[in-house]
């Protein structure tokens, strides 16, 4: 997803916003089909366009998707999980022969599927993600002079996340994203936005699932909000209190 026009009251304008799917291209005469991975980052990209399109703000530096890197990524996985929905799966995931809709067997199958390698996943994460929390509290001057193998060692034992067998997904010698690649002490931004994601989701279907209402109520609180509050806050009204993990566990198959 990106923005061409970002939504503004101050400049009177409306938000023109595109999303680019690459997929492979099917053999001569073979219809595209889409694997569910592609599925899945369709739905991700189309909530980044609707946090743009849904954006109802003054100034055009607060608006659409112009927030934090913790909070971006919050609509966007939140919107992955209704590729899975009854009611979505029922407008697309037909057989592209027979027409037939997907058995209910293989989308249980799809939603167990998602929890395979989710312990490793996760600890490999948080671990490259408290890794870079770490480096970041140095300073540059203690950074520049660090033993870098040995500081890493010892911050991975000082937050419990050194297990040989889940060594984190990037040491600190490559770990490029942290470094010059945009994301200083802030590699955990995409599994905090999951927790939002998962939590947030779990709070729609314990109010009645897609109704009007409830999308209304995430239109107004979240998309159409961009960055005119603190993200915490945005959160709460639409959430009525802080997140808990619980979710982002069941959603990883964690619990
Ligand atoms: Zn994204």
């Amino acid at each position: 997803m990106d923005s061409f026009v970002d939504q503004a009251d101050l400049l009177e304008t409306k938000p023109v916003v595109l999303n680019v799917l690459n997929i492979a291209k099917p053999a001569e005469g073979q219809p595209a089909l889409l694997s569910y991975d592609e599925v899945s980052t369709l739905f991700h990209e189309f909530g980044h366009a609707a946090h743009g399109l849904f954006s109802q703000v003054k100034y055009p530096t607060l608006s659409g998707t112009n927030v934090p890197r913790d909070f971006v990524e919050f609509p966007s996985q939140f919107l992955e999980d209704f590729s899975l929905d009854e009611r979505v799966l029922a407008n697309y995931a037909k057989h592209y022969e027979s027409g037939e809709a997907m058995p209910a067997e293989l989308v249980q199958k799809i939603i167990a599927a998602r929890a395979y390698g989710q312990g490793f996943a996760s600890l490999e994460y948080i671990a490259a993600a408290m890794l870079d929390m770490r480096w970041h509290e140095l300073g540059a001057a203690n950074a520049d002079q660090a033993d870098v193998i040995g500081f890493e060692n010892q911050s991975l034992k000082a937050d419990g996340v050194d297990y040989e067998l889940v060594p984190p997904r990037y040491r600190s010698t490559y770990f490029a994203h942290i470094w010059q690649g945009g994301y200083s002490a802030g590699y955990y931004a995409y599994l905090w936005s999951e927790v939002l994601a998962a939590d947030a989701f779990k709070a729609f279907y314990e109010q009645g699932g897609m109704t009007r209402e409830n999308g209304k109520r995430f239109r107004d609180t979240i998309l159409s909000r961009g960055l005119t509050k603190d993200p915490m806050q945005l959160y709460i009204d639409f959430r009525g209190h802080e997140p808990s993990i619980d979710a982002l566990l069941v959603r990883r198959g964690l619990k």
